[in-house]
């Protein structure tokens, strides 16, 4: 049951390590007596049971942190917790209780890596919506058809079982079982840092000029106005819109009745 247990979180693209698996266990699953094994109790007990669960932080997690580049931009980055350190950044002796700070990793496209406290660390999943629904996954598929997975379905024609939806930009994948993993989630995450990096000229022009941001819609229904590419993009990256134009902007939505 334990290895059910596990081999699910792990097809939920969590860390079993962040986990107390037998916690999950007592509130999600009926003991059938011996010999009768476990039985799930329902999907929505499971969802409980794993929010219930799951610790606070764990050596292994893949998180999300604030990088402040020279530019003054923040940054979303996204690594996994190698060590806790203490508010000094000292090390601990053995296993801390409530650790301080976080020591975290930030892989090949980051010369160093990331140390600060905990309170500045966010689960990179919260970051994400993992969408199982086969009507949901193939909505705007093409032609009615249905989409294959992003890295093996070229070859294969396998289909997509798994979408991965960056809650803010709304950036997706859709992959098979076999090809979603954290991995996953750490690019899809950088993807949407890198598409924030091209942005450094539209924060540079709304700094500029923070009304660019209000400016009118277009005609076409082909071609976006300036100000609705603005807008777009603001609504992809809230934390990089500068704060002259996020002002503004918030005005201009409720002028135009926008609730979302
Ligand atoms: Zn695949």
């Amino acid at each position: 049951m334990r290895e059910a247990i596990i081999a699910t979180l792990e097809r939920e693209g969590r860390n079993p390590n962040s986990y107390n698996v037998a916690g999950i266990m007592r509130d999600a699953f009926c003991d059938l007596g011996p010999g009768y094994g476990y039985i799930a109790e329902s999907e929505e007990k499971w969802h409980q049971a794993v929010e219930a669960h799951r610790r606070p932080f764990g050596v292994g997690d893949l998180v999300r942190v604030v990088v402040t580049t020279k530019s003054e931009t923040a940054e979303h980055h996204y690594g996994r917790i190698t060590q806790f350190r203490k508010a000094n950044g000292g090390f601990y002796r053995g296993r801390p209780v409530k650790p301080h700070s976080a020591y975290v990793e930030l892989g090949h496209h980051h010369k160093s890596g990331w140390l600060g406290p905990l309170t500045q660390v966010t689960l990179a999943l919260d970051d994400f919506e993992i969408v199982r629904e086969w009507g949901e996954i193939h909505r705007d598929a093409p032609n009615g058809d249905w989409f294959t997975c992003l890295r093996c379905g070229a070859g294969s024609y396998k289909s997509a079982e798994v979408m991965m939806v960056h809650k803010v930009s709304g950036q997706r994948v859709r992959l098979c079982p076999a090809c979603f993993n954290d991995d996953e989630v750490a690019a899809l995450g950088h993807q949407v840092m890198f598409h924030g990096r091209i942005g450094q000229q539209t924060v540079a022009e709304l700094t500029e000029n923070p009304e660019l941001i209000t400016g009118s819609a277009g005609d076409s229904p082909y071609a976006k106005s300036d100000g609705e590419t603005y807008r777009e993009w603001a609504d992809c990256f809230p934390w990089l819109v500068p704060a002259a134009a996020a002002e503004l902007y918030a005005q201009w939505r409720e002028q135009q009745g926008v609730t979302r």
